[in-house]
């Protein structure tokens, strides 16, 4: 077998933790990484000691979205489950400052508008992903450039087997 680069061996680790997610919408896991040392990890849930996802239900709230198809940017209903804290903000949340000056975040999706604008303002100086999250693309992008972090996906990454949840879309 051969031998996982660094990129692919903390992508594996956000997939690790996404595992513990208990939201049937989406299974979102993060990892902090200071040079090749992993400092936390962190997945969506909501805040502990009370009722999350799997016990509650998710709690829904419709929203529309940019999806592609055929190449066309079109807006699509969807609904999105709030009850959760997302996975970059429990990762700041439960990392010090002083670990995060310099470090990078390995996140499975795309960061939503919100984690972006909260990361762009944690001291990480790199965010890489797996999936794409287009809702609000163009606004995260040109933060993340004026803000200079590099925001890079890993596009032919493939998770290891069994860590991508089968969720609702
Ligand atoms: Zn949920
Ligand atoms: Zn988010």
């Amino acid at each position: 077998m051969q031998r996982k680069d660094w990129d692919t061996y903390f992508m594996d680790i956000a997939f690790m933790a996404s595992t513990r997610s208990q939201c049937s919408r989406r299974h979102v896991g993060a990892a902090l990484v200071q040079g090749k040392k992993l400092l936390g990890t962190a997945y969506n849930g909501a805040p502990m000691g009370v009722p999350d996802c799997s016990e509650a239900g998710c709690m829904l709230v419709e929203e529309y979205e940019v999806r592609v198809a055929d190449g066309k940017e079109e807006l699509v209903k969807k609904q999105r489950c709030v009850r959760t804290i997302h996975a970059e903000q429990n990762l700041l949340l439960f990392t010090d400052r002083e670990d995060r000056e310099g470090s990078s975040v390995y996140v499975t999706d795309q960061p939503c508008w919100t984690c972006a604008n909260m990361l762009a303002n944690s001291g990480v100086v790199e965010i890489v992903f797996h999936r794409p999250y287009l809702k609000d693309n163009d606004k995260v992008q040109e933060l993340m450039r004026s803000k200079g972090i590099v925001f890079r996906q890993l596009a032919a990454y493939e998770p290891p087997a069994g860590t991508e949840a089968d969720v609702t879309p």
